[in-house]
């Protein structure tokens, strides 16, 4: 079947794209998924050796970043108004006005897909296989709530309001698509917004709102902002104005925030700690592959990312599964984004506290099937570890700790293992290798997370596959799925035109 023959909604990430070539023309109606870089086409193998040339000494987006730090009270005010003040005219713009700039915006991003690559390598470690594919998900934030919007405006007699600002306070780990994702929704529900990247990955976050200009989204609308202190972060969360904050973060940010505002009006992704179970009945060679990727891909950075793995049965008392994990692990190449070999990159800065602690140590009973060993002077780059004989109630299997670390738990059924996984207080994704059909309809009844993968890895949510979004810990605030059907909600009210009248 040709690509136009796919029903709606089938993702056209098969379609070969020469990266020097014009981008292929979008499709004429609906939502497709945007392909990553096939390296199989030797114009991209050439196109990507060359801006891993540039990386280390890249300089983009410091200037955008520069020019727009603000360092006192006045001017932060000043610029929340003034992006208040723009907010009538872009929500006046209705959905099909905004939808057709967000288009743009994705056209845009797609433009400038190699110098997204280049500053996430320079600034935050990415190496290209991680980056590119968070280009693509940026760019299908932008297609995707473009299409969203137009169904926001009027739904049974219902009428959607925008609010007027939002604030975007994305985090360093995918320092281009939730950003993009977070800003474009905001922008297609109606939001003007106001963004203050995190200071670890400012210039991939500038990089990313420059194209987002580029492509005609107003500056008065989506306002770039950096803070020079922690107080005008906090004036920033707390002006009258602002009447939404989107955070992807730690938990503990979350409750920061709700400090400096107890009715702050907050939509979070927070924390995760996610296991894979593994039971007899898996595909173990799929399993290995799949936990060494979800582990250590963006090496373990990621909210998504498998921190444990559960052991069922048989799987557990045998060596073959531990024995082809360490062999996929050992053989990832660890090093700097600019050099082309390297699979899992440095860490964002050198590992300290709880990170650094799991490490170099272990809890009693623990045995290392991988010691991590550190490869650079200050402690950013690390070949990751495996650790098995994790306990249930063990530090390690509560803890999450954001770095390339994996834990190995073992159980003696099923019904053993979903305890264990349920018994962590986050619950943002959650994967099972197993290929017996009773099993994985037991394991989806009873899994308690917001993003469930059955035999496959447990990162890279797809947009509109599979919206992204937590349970219990692991989400804060009136959140729902990013990359879903229902997340433009959260940036507005509904108000019914039989009780308004
Ligand atoms: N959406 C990303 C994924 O599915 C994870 C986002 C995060 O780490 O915050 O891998």
């Amino acid at each position: 079947a040709s690509l136009a023959d796919m029903p709606e909604g089938v993702p056209a990430s098969h379609r070969v794209q020469d990266r020097t070539a014009p981008a292929a023309p979008a499709p004429a109606h609906g939502f497709r998924n945007t392909p990553d870089s096939d390296p199989a086409i030797a114009a991209n193998r050439d196109w990507s050796r060359a801006i891993v040339a540039r990386m280390k000494d890249s300089t983009l987006g410091a200037q955008t970043i520069a020019a727009h730090t603000v360092t006192d009270e006045a001017a932060l005010n000043t610029l929340i108004q003034d992006a208040a003040d723009a907010a009538a005219a872009w929500r006046a713009l209705g959905a099909a006005g905004r939808a057709e700039i967000l288009h743009r915006a994705g056209d845009a991003l797609e433009a400038r897909r190699a110098d997204l690559l280049e500053v996430m390598g320079a600034e935050c470690g990415k190496v290209i296989e991680q980056s590119d594919p968070e280009v693509s998900e940026a760019i299908d934030f932008a297609h995707y709530y473009a299409e969203q919007a137009r169904g926001l405006e009027t739904v049974d007699g219902a009428t959607f309001t925008p609010v007027g600002v939002t604030v975007v306070t994305p985090p360093w780990n995918f320092p281009v698509a939730i950003p993009a994702g977070s800003t474009l929704a905001a922008l297609a529900a109606g939001s003007a917004v106001v963004i203050k990247p995190a200071v670890l990955a400012e210039r991939s976050g500038a990089v990313m709102v420059e194209a987002l200009w580029q492509a005609g989204v107003p500056r008065e609308v989506l306002k770039l902002v950096q803070v020079s202190e922690n107080d005008l972060g906090r004036q920033l969360l707390t002006h009258p104005a602002v009447e939404r904050v989107v955070l992807t973060g730690a938990y503990e940010t979350a409750e920061l925030f709700r400090s400096f505002r107890a009715d702050l009006p907050l939509l979070a992704e927070t924390s995760g700690k996610n296991a894979v179970i593994v039971t007899p009945s898996a595909d173990l060679d799929l399993a290995a592959k799949d936990v060494a990727m979800s582990a250590f891909g963006h090496a373990g950075q990621k909210c998504s990312a498998a921190s444990l793995v559960v052991l069922v049965g048989s799987v557990a008392r045998s060596r073959r599964f531990r024995d082809q994990l360490v062999d996929a692990v050992t053989s990832l190449e660890v090093g700097m984004p600019w050099d082309e070999a390297s699979r899992v990159g440095p860490l964002i800065e050198p590992a300290h506290g709880k990170l650094l602690q799991a490490l170099t140590s272990l809890e009693p009973g623990q045995r290392w099937v991988v010691e991590p060993q550190r490869l650079d002077e200050d402690g950013a780059l690390w070949r990751p570890g495996i650790r098995e004989g994790v306990q249930p109630g063990s530090a390690f299997h509560r803890t999450e700790y954001f770095g390339p670390v994996l834990g190995i738990m073992a159980a003696e059924t099923l019904d053993e293992a979903i305890e264990i996984v349920n018994a962590i207080e986050y619950g943002l994704t959650s994967g099972l290798h197993a290929l017996d059909a009773a099993e994985i309809d037991t394991w989806l009844a009873r899994i308690e997370a917001g993003n469930v993968y059955v035999n496959r890895g447990t990162t890279g949510a797809i947009v509109q596959r599979q919206p992204f979004g937590g349970w219990k810990k692991s989400a804060v605030g009136a959140g729902t799925k990013a990359g879903g059907p229902h997340y433009l909600h959260g940036f507005g009210e509904w108000t019914d035109a039989a009780s308004a009248a």
